[in-house]
């Protein structure tokens, strides 16, 4: 029979740190923390089958629960020395969701169960503290009223019922703290608070210590589909069938007085990396009080003064867990009359900064090997993205400084800069980023008091998040290093006036819209928008402006580079057209050039591009080509040379012809001037050129089979850039690469055009060079004759934004208008056009390769769509045997990680 539940106290537990699926992450935690020995308050973990269960029958318990959570209730009360709901000496607890993966703050946690008028008095004798029990009643009534009987705000402008009766006893009593409200204040907070209960709900607030409990323990498991949970695990891909566990644990108080507190702390810098012990408390309160920001807390170094003994216990249990853990963990604890209590522990998330310092200096410290310091659970790859993200121009900064434009600094929580339009409300942000995304209006900086889970989806559109109030580890601060975003929190001379739309700075009045700039590298906050300049990483190997003994972000990243590469078995190329991007790529990595589309090159030479369009004749089109050849041999040269030897795959021409074609009578006109027709003849070759659905026209290798002699320009342009450079005495090796290829013949023409270019050209030159053919894999019949192509083609590459369209019949250009909604109800769980589509697509990818190596098994295949790019992507192509992925040139250092960590996967 399945077992629902574990015990943990007394020094022993039931579960282990590695079942977090079935305890969840803080439940296997607590038992693991019990176990080696630290103080954690008894309890016990329901498990996540229970959750599962609850949602398979109908929001119903298995029938054995009961007895086992007595059972366990039991164990811990003698654990304690004090009994649940018993009014002379209470025991209380706390109900905490867990699953297996942190989600922080997206489920609920309701504290001080257990409480009523009864065991209130026995509190009040037990502690001789009564300010104290009125205190965690009424933060009791208070959770349990939102969390359990969802007495919540209705909108975005109404407040927190709780809150809002809070401050307006407040008000009336001239105070500004929650400490400083008196007992009896507390008492009629405590009666307001249960009459908006009796209002709202029609119910009496429960007084039952048990009912109370099954109560938060249905909130808990129901907070599993609660919308901000679901919309968190779409995001990280997590699935909604893992549910998660509930954590029943003792209370321990850090709000009997000012010998007590609460905090978090990570073992080292989350948002830097540095190696120093991180994170604040706050005197007489209670655990929500840090994270929800409603005091700004202390620096944890301060405790050393505060609490000496307890600073020091925590600082050993500090170097006690990561040597356990063997990574850097974020820490919740309690001090209750001067002892400290655990009561969690999980890796720390990090910045992309942070991630690469931990990774680097704990294989420098011995404490991990370079294998585990490459893992995903520790560097995402994506995270890279932030050593190679803008930073502010210093120059820029300084003049807007000097310009007056500073308008504060709060606490740096995560670094980057961002600039953007202010946005004051998370649905505001959101609607607005949606609207504008991809033009240089859509940038948001999601300015707020504080953020809570229900701005998740807000501070995923903006590109920054500035809030007044709050620590390092307020929930801005936490998520935001979650997603990369830039941060700075606790920014407390900002005034924000949600009803007016506008944050006051001293005289300085800024309103929705208007533009302001971030550093979450100082946690400067400057009106305006300021130029930003590029990473330390791309000073150092791009643009050169910085040495690399003058950057320690550059070292890490470089240390954590090499032995990527030297665990990784795919190849890593890139899509790069010209020389620049080329070399750039080369910079971060890049083996060479996975795809070099050459249409690009015809748009700086339109004029001739057009003319050989519109040419009636093949005598009028070829002497059109003539004028391209010098070009394109020119950009070759630039590219082979910018390569130096590395291997350069040129596709061949791909677009629809219209593409470069002018569409309105004003364009048309000065064509015809400069080609010497009449106007109306341009308009009719575009009219004749126009198509319904261009993207499965007259495009790809179908242009080159019907035009041979814009195959045969192309290839000579190649193979003489390619004799001219291997004189000049550089290693030169094309890749010839025919784009959308469906059926074997249309290879064999265009193969066979490639190697007459070549002949000839080698001839006349007096030389000759190593070169290939293969073709692109885009189209699901290339896939289903894979062997008959592999028979011709010399290498493939897979492209997949094609192979994607083609397989799924969504067009990438219009799939926006129903991908969102599709996502959003888990129709697909990734955007096809940016995760590979690993069971449609990446089952044409997989036949692809299995009937390409029949017939030659040496088959060269790698993948040169936008997914190149994509960790998950790069993993899948691991697994199916590719020899390399290629990428944009920033996506290169992404990509190598991601190999690594594919090679290194059991
Ligand atoms: P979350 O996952 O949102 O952090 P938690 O379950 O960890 O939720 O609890 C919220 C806060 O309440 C934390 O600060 C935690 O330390 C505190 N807390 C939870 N259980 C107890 C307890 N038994 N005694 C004292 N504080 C507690
Ligand atoms: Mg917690
Ligand atoms: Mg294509």
């Amino acid at each position: 029979m399945a077992k629902y539940v574990y015990f943990f106290g007394s020094g022993k537990a039931e579960g282990r740190a590695d079942m977090k699926d079935l305890l969840g992450g803080k439940g296997a935690n607590l038992a693991e923390m019990t176990n080696i020995g630290l103080p954690v308050p008894a309890g016990f973990t329901i498990t996540t089958e229970v959750c599962t269960y609850y949602y398979a029958h109908n929001k119903t318990y298995p029938p054995e629960l009961k007895t086992e959570v007595q059972e366990a209730m039991r164990k811990t009360e003698t654990a304690m020395g004090a009994k649940f709901g018993d009014p002379k000496n209470p025991l209380l607890v706390s109900c905490r969701s867990g699953a297996r993966v942190s989600m922080p703050g997206m489920m609920d946690t309701v504290l001080n169960i257990g409480l009523n008028e009864a065991t209130l008095r026995g509190l009040i004798d037990k502690t001789g503290n009564e300010r104290f029990a009125w205190d965690s009643y009424r933060r009791f009534v208070q959770m349990y009223g939102d969390v359990v009987l969802g007495l919540k705000p209705q909108s975005k402008h109404e407040i927190d019922p709780f809150e809002h009766i809070m401050d307006e006893l407040k008000h009336a009593k001239k105070v500004r703290l929650d400490t400083e409200l008196t007992t009896d204040d507390l008492k009629e907070l405590v009666r307001r608070f249960k009459k908006a209960v009796k209002e709202r709900t029609g119910k009496d607030f429960p007084e039952d210590a048990y009912e109370q409990m099954w109560g938060a323990i249905g909130a808990v498991f129901g907070s599993w589909m609660n919308d901000r949970a679901i919309v968190y695990r779409r995001q990280y891909g997590f699935p909604h069938e893992w549910g998660t566990a509930a954590n029943i644990c003792s209370m321990v108080f850090g709000n009997m007085g000012d010998d007590c507190c609460t905090g978090v702390a990570f073992t080292r810098d989350p948002a830097t990396g540095e190696k120093v012990f991180y994170g604040e408390y706050l005197i007489n309160a209670q655990g929500e009080d840090v994270v929800a920001g409603i005091r700004t807390p202390k620096k944890i170094a301060e405790l050393q003064k505060d609490m000496p003994q307890v600073y020091k216990q925590l600082d050993e249990i500090r170097n006690i867990l990561e040597k356990h853990y063997r990574d850097v963990q974020d820490i919740e604890f309690t001090v209750q009359k001067g002892k400290l209590w655990m009561l969690q522990t999980r890796n720390g998330k990090r910045t992309g900064f942070a991630a690469v310092r931990f990774a680097v200096d704990m294989v420098q410290e011995g404490l991990i090997s370079k294998e585990e310091a490459l893992s995903a659970s520790r560097i995402p790859p994506d995270d890279l993205n932030q050593l190679l993200q803008p930073i502010f121009d210093p120059e820029a900064k300084r003049k807007a400084v000097a310009e007056g434009k500073l308008l504060a600094k709060g606490i740096n929580a995560g670094p980057g800069a961002a600039t953007g339009r202010i946005k004051f409300h998370a649905e505001d942000a959101e609607t607005w980023v949606h609207k504008h995304r991809g033009t240089a209006d859509g940038h948001v900086i999601l300015v707020r008091r504080e953020t809570s889970p229900e701005d998740i989806r807000g501070m995923q559109a903006a590109d920054g998040i500035l809030t007044a109030f709050g620590g390092a580890s307020s929930h801005a601060a936490l998520v935001s290093r979650q997603m990369g975003k830039v941060c700075i929190v606790g920014c407390g001379t900002l005034n924000i006036d949600y009803a007016k739309g506008i944050v006051t700075v001293g005289n300085q009045v800024l309103k929705d819209g208007d533009w302001i700039s971030i550093d979450g590298f100082t946690g400067e906050v400057i009106a305006g928008q300021l130029a930003t300049k590029p990473s330390e990483v791309v000073q150092v190997l791009i643009d050169k402006t910085l040495k690399p003994e003058q950057s320690k972000v550059y070292q890490q990243f470089a240390e954590l580079m090499k032995w990527a590469d030297q665990y990784r078995k795919l190849g890593i190329r890139t899509n790069a057209d010209l020389p620049g991007q080329a070399s750039q790529a080369v910079a971060f990595g890049a083996g060479g050039i996975g795809l070099c589309r050459t249409e690009h090159m015809f748009f700086d030479h339109i004029e001739p591009m057009r003319e050989m369009i519109l040419a009636q004749t093949p005598e009028a089109r070829k002497q059109a080509l003539e004028k391209l050849l010098p070009f394109q041999r020119q950009d070759f040269e630039g590219l082979f040379k910018a390569m130096n030897g590395l291997p350069v795959t040129i596709r061949t021409l791909d677009p629809p012809l219209h593409e470069f074609l002018p569409h309105d009578a004003k364009g048309q006109q000065e064509v015809a001037k400069k080609l010497g027709v009449e106007a109306q003849v341009i308009a009719d070759r575009v009219k004749a050129l126009h198509e319904f659905n261009p993207m499965l026209g007259f495009r790809g290798c179908r242009l080159g089979i019907v035009y041979p002699e814009i195959t045969q320009m192309q290839c000579r342009a190649i193979f003489e850039a390619a004799c001219n450079v291997h004189k000049a005495g550089v290693k030169v090796e094309p890749e010839i690469m025919i784009p959308l290829v469906g059926f074997l013949p249309e290879l064999k023409e265009q193969a066979k055009i490639v190697h007459e270019a070549a002949k000839t050209v080698f001839a006349e030159k007096g030389v000759s060079v190593p070169y290939l053919v293969g073709t692109m894999i885009e189209l699901p019949r290339a896939c289903a004759v894979a062997d008959q192509i592999g028979k011709e083609a010399q290498f493939f590459s897979f492209g997949t934004n094609d192979l994607t369209q083609t397989t799924l019949g969504m067009s990438r250009d219009d799939y926006g208008s129903f991908i969102r909604y599709y996502m959003e109800h888990d129709i697909v769980t990734r955007d096809p056009f940016q995760t590979i589509d690993t069971d449609g697509v990446g089952g044409l990818m997989r036949m692809g390769v299995e009937k390409g190596r029949s017939a030659r098994p040496d088959l060269k295949i790698g993948i040169c769509g936008e997914h190149g790019g994509d960790p998950d992507t790069v993993k899948f192509c691991h697994k199916i045997g590719l020899n390399y992925v290629s990428c944009s040139p920033f996506r290169v250092p992404i990509a190598r990680l991601a190999a690594a960590q594919a090679a290194l996967q059991k």
